[in-house]
């Protein structure tokens, strides 16, 4: 049934213990919500002893399922006191599953506060399980994590890692988890949540995975796993945008920057205006365009994590055509380009490879920048005072400090009444009030304002799965249909990409529930993916309730509800009935 690691980090011991049966067909976020649910006491301060970080793969990670290499990581956030799930792509979460390691429990916290540690996960062939050997990590403390990662896998050999940058250390509202890229770049990051704050707290600093040996992963019936697997895999390689050399693949996820722009939508100068005049210099055919330029040739894009054949992950290199960073998605680049005023993708790189270093989330560094701007600190749209800036937030000076609370707290310091937060987390990259079904995810959903619980852009800006008006305001069940499924999703351990083609081609939904089926033995349809997820969405919702959410809490911001978006002059207009109706059902 596989294996729950716990790990203690109040006298640095751990036990194995086999998945107690109530947990047998849940993983990824499905597990990590649970475990949080179960375990970790709603009131407790999310950076003390008595929270718990959960890492756990997917229900076919591990396996060659495609695009499925993803690790959830759950707790209390610091940043919204709610619970918390962000995912990453890495070979970290095939690994772990290749051991049969269904998740990893850290508990507990040292006495002292400044000491920090690194696990050594490996298999002991002998007795046939996982071990840990837990190392000294304070050489590690305060370092850039670019420099940090090459000495890591000098020492380890080939491994996969996770753990924190200052920002964590710091334990900032704005920190992440760090995971390897297939080329070992310190680039993917579970980054929403202040997860990197619990992770600091817990004096943990890496967690270095060795694999070797590891039995991998067993099928109920392999035969339908590859049954689904070739579904899934066909309609991936067919649907226009995540097939090979597809939108995704040419241009990545920036390919949104012109769309959005466009539609009115894209978030600009700390949420003042729904289009940016910079637009065009900063999208995703500039980068591909940039690339060709300085390089000599055309650059299709790469996989983040192993075995993903969407392959959405880009590069951007500089003038003389070496690297500068990778990879400069739409969140990242829109966060710290259009929401700052700032046009060029060699300040969105630099931003993104400090941001990278530190160990911070590029959504909630961008919009708490932008904030910094309207109050004063900075001026819109110069580059070289938003790299200042970030470089005190990595050297943890006071302003930086600040800074690296989050967007809320740093508006409150500030002065700055247009904080766009929904539950203390920053919105991302797409404006509420001109794509109204997402503002209802980010109003209701159990993880504060976050597009990835419940993409309703597919449908409301590129037309997947039917076309819906952005201006529409009836939008309560949409939202709950993109909430529920995306909660399974994020337990399959897929890269949430393939809702694109899994939602426009009947056959590849077929094939990621008999995937599933294959591994776990279960017999679930298509109708059980709304039902799991509602499952996973009512112990959120229950934490977060027990921790003192409220439907209050299910609001957007005041600024929202009276400021007119230009270019459509349009106000946040979706009644208070309409997001209590997202539960109601
Ligand atoms: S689609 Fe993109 S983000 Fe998702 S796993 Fe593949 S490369 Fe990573």
């Amino acid at each position: 049934m596989g294996t729950l690691l716990r790990i203690n980090m109040t006298d640095r011991t751990y036990t194995l213990e086999e998945l107690s049966e109530k947990y047998e067909f849940l993983a990824g976020r499905g597990l990590t919500s649970t475990i949080v649910h179960d375990e970790v006491d709603p009131l407790c301060h999310a950076l003390g002893p008595n929270n718990k970080l959960i890492l756990a793969p997917g229900m076919v990670t591990g396996t060659n399922a495609p695009t499925s290499a993803r690790i959830s990581v759950g707790a209390k956030s610091p940043l919204t006191g709610g619970i918390k799930e962000a995912n990453a792509g890495s070979g970290f979460a095939p690994s772990l599953a290749r051991m049969g390691i269904r998740a990893i429990v850290v508990e507990g916290q040292p006495e002292n506060k400044d000491e920090f540690w690194m696990a050594h996960l490996t298999w002991d062939g002998d007795a046939g399980q996982a071990k840990i050997e837990f190392l000294p990590g304070d050489k590690y403390v305060g370092k850039n994590l670019y420099k940090v990662f090459p000495k890591l896998f000098k020492r380890f050999g080939k491994v996969n890692i996770t753990g924190i940058g200052t920002a964590g250390e710091f334990r900032y509202g704005n920190s992440g988890l760090v995971f390897d890229d297939t080329k070992g770049r310190p680039a993917r990051y579970a980054g929403r949540g202040g997860l990197g704050a619990v992770m600091g707290s817990k004096g943990l600093k890496f967690i270095i995975l060795d694999s070797k040996g590891a039995p991998g992963v067993e099928y109920a019936d392999q035969e339908l796993f590859n049954k689904g697997r070739k579904k899934l895999t066909a309609a991936l390689m067919e649907h226009d945008l995540t097939k090979p050399k597809g939108a995704l693949n040419t241009y990545g996820t920036a390919v949104l920057i012109n769309i959005m722009n466009e539609a009115g939508g894209l978030p600009t100068r700390n949420f003042s205006d729904g289009r940016f005049e910079g637009a065009a210099k900063i999208a995703g055919e500039a980068i591909f365009e940039g690339n060709k330029e300085r390089l000599g040739k055309e650059l299709y894009n790469h996989a983040c994590s192993p075995g993903c054949i969407i392959q959405c992950s880009n590069t951007w290199h500089k003038e003389d055509g070496t690297e500068l960073v990778s990879c400069q998605e739409y969140e990242s680049i829109w966060s710290l380009g259009a929401n700052c005023g700032i046009d060029s993708l060699d300040v969105t790189g630099e931003l993104i490879r400090l941001c990278n270093a530190y160990g911070l989330d590029t959504i909630e560094m961008g919009t708490t920048l932008a904030v910094a701007m309207e109050g004063g600190l900075a001026d819109f749209g110069d580059g070289d005072q938003a790299i200042k800036l970030l470089r005190k937030v990595g050297k943890g000076t006071p302003v930086g400090r600040i800074l690296g609370a989050g967007t809320a707290k740093a508006a409150d310091v500030l002065g700055v009444t247009r904080a766009p937060v929904v539950k203390g987390q920053s919105m991302p990259a797409y404006e509420p009030r001109a794509v109204k079904g997402i503002g209802v995810v980010y109003a209701t959903g159990t993880m504060g304002a976050d597009h990835t619980q419940g993409y309703t852009i597919a449908p409301e800006i590129a037309g997947v799965g039917g076309k819906v008006d952005q201006f529409d305001r009836d939008k309560a069940d949409l939202a709950r249909a993109f909430l529920e499924t995306t909660a399974f999703i994020d337990s399959t351990g897929h890269c949430l990409f393939i809702a694109f083609a899994i939602l426009d081609i009947a056959s590849g939904f077929e094939g990621l529930v008999e995937e599933c089926n294959g591994v776990f033995g279960t017999d679930w349809t298509m109708d059980d993916v709304g039902r799991i997820g509602k499952e996973i969405l009512a112990k959120e919702r229950a934490f977060n309730e027990a921790a003192g959410m409220t439907s209050k809490d299910d609001r957007m911001p005041e600024f929202m509800r009276i400021e007119k978006l230009p270019p459509h002059d349009v106000i946040w207009d979706v009644p208070d009935d309409t997001l209590d109706a997202v539960w109601e059902s």
